[in-house]
């Protein structure tokens, strides 16, 4: 890559950030979701250690230690993220029990058979879901557990310009059965699934984003990178109101075996 496309590059990364980190969370989800997925794992204790990837600024990992005794860390790729999500922590009182640390979920920094509990919220999909399943399986303990949410079919037959727009964006979309199956030849039992209510969707992630888009217009008049961000994010909106009984995001709980 020329030093010229990296400095575009960055540029890019740094917009993408400061977009994200202007709202709570940067992805579908919601305190409810997370406590409802939480609902399945029972073997949790004070000494647990927890780890939440591609945490973003920690919405959902403020919930998850809020309601859990163990340790939590946080491990995503944009330090911004990280330091709003350390930011947080210490607000919430809660940084003896939760960290956030700048890394990469192809290369997570955990020993072997050492975590309880993997949780991943909008997140999986950057390294493919059956990879991370199948790569993030020994760090778990035996008997721990992994609950992620993953983009999935509700429907065996979708409109083209629907199918196109996830295919395109996210080949490894499939249905609920498929993405179980999946979940089980990779080592775990499939403990439970659900799909997101669209609340999630619409109240938690698509919603408070206009605001946002309004003032980053505002901010970057004139700037095609910014122009294409938010134009990408009202056009995904825009899909999701219209084709919305056709996919969603998932939870899969699955307990390494
Ligand atoms: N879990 C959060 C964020 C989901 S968005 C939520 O639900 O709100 C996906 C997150 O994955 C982003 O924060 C992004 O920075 C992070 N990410 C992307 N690629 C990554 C990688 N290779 N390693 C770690 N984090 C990554």
């Amino acid at each position: 890559m020329s030093s010229d496309n990296k400095s575009i590059h960055d540029f890019d990364f740094n917009l993408i950030c400061e977009y994200y980190s202007s709202v709570e969370r940067q992805g579908p989800g919601s305190p409810e979701v997370t406590l409802k997925a939480l609902s399945f794992i029972d073997s949790l204790t004070p000494a647990s250690q927890i780890a939440d990837i591609g945490c973003g600024t920690g919405g959902q990992t403020m919930v998850l230690t809020q309601n859990t005794s163990g340790h939590v860390t946080g491990i995503d790729l944009f330090p911004t993220f990280i330091d709003l999500f350390n930011a947080q922590a210490a607000q919430l009182k809660l940084n003896d029990r939760v960290k956030g640390v700048e890394g990469s979920m192809d290369n997570l920094p955990f020993e072997n058979e050492s975590l309880d509990l993997i949780w991943s919220e909008g997140a999986i999909y950057n390294i493919g879901y059956e990879n991370g399943l199948k790569e993030w399986r020994k760090f778990l303990k035996k008997g721990g557990f992994i609950a992620v949410t993953e983009i999935s079919w509700f429907t065996e037959n979708r409109p083209d310009e629907i199918n196109k727009f996830w295919v395109d964006a996210y080949a490894e979309i499939d249905t609920i059965p498929n993405k179980l199956a999946q979940m089980q030849k990779a080592g775990y039992k499939p403990v439970a699934h659900f799909a997101l209510p669209e609340i999630c969707w619409t109240d938690h992630f698509y919603q408070p984003q206009i605001a946002v888009q309004v003032d980053f217009l505002k901010k970057y008049a004139g700037n095609k990178t910014a122009e294409e961000l938010v134009e990408n994010q009202r056009e995904e909106a825009r899909l999701y109101a219209k084709y919305k009984e056709h996919y969603g995001y998932v939870f899969y709980i699955g307990q390494k075996l």
